[in-house]
C-alpha cells in the first residue's frame, strides 16, 4: 500500500532522513522503532506532507504522492496523529471528533463511526460535552485516536502515542490498536519509544538508527534478535 523508496528529508542544512526505503502492506501494522532523533516523526511528517521530502519517492497504491499538499495526501486516506496528540483544547469531545469527519459527507456512516469510537473509548462518550482541553493526558491520546479514525483512513500513522502515560492506559491504547486494525483492516504505522509494546502487537517492524534503517524484520523476530534487545528492549 505504501513505499518509500529512498526517502530524504530535513530541516533547512539539517538532513533528518539519509535515504529510508519501507514498505507497508494493507491490513499490517508496521512499528518504526528508534532512539531519540533517529528520525521516526520525521519519517511519518514527511508521509504525510509535512516536512518535504527532498529526494526519493513515497508511493501510495502506486502512485507518487510525495510532491502532495498535506490536505490532497489526507484527502487520498493518510491521517496522522501527532507526536503531543495536538487536539483542539477549546473544543468539545463531540466537536473534535466532528473535525476528524471533516472531509466526509456520509451522514449515515459518520454517525456509525461516532458510535464506533465511542464503544472503543466509553470514557469519550462520557465527556462528550467537555472541553478537549480538560481532558487527562490519556483521554486526550484517545481523542486524537478517536479523530483520526472519524476521517476513515486507509492508513493511520501514529506518533509515540504511549508518550507520557501510565501504564494501564498504556496497555489500553495499545489494545485498542490492534482492536482498530483487526475489526476494521485499517493499516497502521506505530512509531514508538516505547519498542516493547510496540512490536508485542505489530506484524513487523523497522529500526531506524541516524536517518537510515539499520534493521527490518517480523516482530517476533525483532524481539528475539540481540542486538535489539540490548538497544531497544533494555534487555
Ligand atoms: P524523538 O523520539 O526524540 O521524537 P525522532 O526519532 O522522532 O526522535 P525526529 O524528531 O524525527 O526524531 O528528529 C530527527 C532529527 O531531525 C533530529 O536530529 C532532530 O534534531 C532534527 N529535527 C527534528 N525536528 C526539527 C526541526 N523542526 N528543526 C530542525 N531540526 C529538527
Amino acid at each position: 500500500m505504501l513505499k518509500l523508496e529512498n526517502v530524504q528529508s530535513g530541516y533547512g542544512s539539517i538532513v533528518a532522513l539519509r535515504g529510508i526505503s519501507l514498505e507497508i502492506h494493507q491490513g499490517e501494522i508496521i512499528t518504526l522503532i528508534g532512539a531519540n532523533g533517529a528520525g521516526k516523526s520525521t519519517t511519518l511528517m514527511t508521509i504525510s506532507g509535512v516536512v518535504r521530502c527532498r529526494a526519493g519517492k513515497i508511493l501510495l497504491n502506486g502512485e507518487e504522492i510525495q510532491k502532495l499538499d498535506t490536505d490532497s495526501i489526507v484527502k487520498r486516506g493518510i491521517c496522522q496523529v501527532p507526536e503531543g496528540r495536538h487536539i483542539f483544547p477549546q473544543l468539545t469531545v463531540r466537536e473534535n471528533l466532528d473535525m476528524g469527519a471533516f472531509l466526509r459527507k456520509d451522514r449515515k456512516q459518520i454517525k456509525e463511526d461516532l458510535d464506533y469510537v465511542y464503544s472503543l473509548f466509553p470514557i469519550l462518550a462520557e465527556r462528550r460535552n467537555q472541553d478537549g482541553g480538560t481532558l487527562s493526558g490519556g483521554e486526550q491520546q484517545m481523542l486524537a485516536m478517536s479523530r483520526a479514525l472519524m476521517a476513515r483512513p486507509q492508513l493511520l500513522l501514529l506518533d509515540e502515542p504511549s508518550m507520557g502515560l501510565a501504564p494501564l492506559i498504556i496497555k489500553q491504547i495499545f489494545e485498542i490498536i490492534k482492536k482498530v486494525n483487526q475489526e476494521n483492516n485499517t493499516t497502521i504505522f506505530l512509531v514508538e519509544q516505547n519498542a516493547n509494546q510496540a512490536l508485542q502487537i505489530a506484524h513487523r517492524g523497522y529500526v531506524i538508527e541516524n536517518g537510515k534503517i539499520a534493521l527490518t524484520g517480523s516482530a517476533q523476530s525483532l524481539l528475539q534478535n540481540v542486538d535489539v534487545q540490548k538497544a531497544y528492549l533494555g534487555i
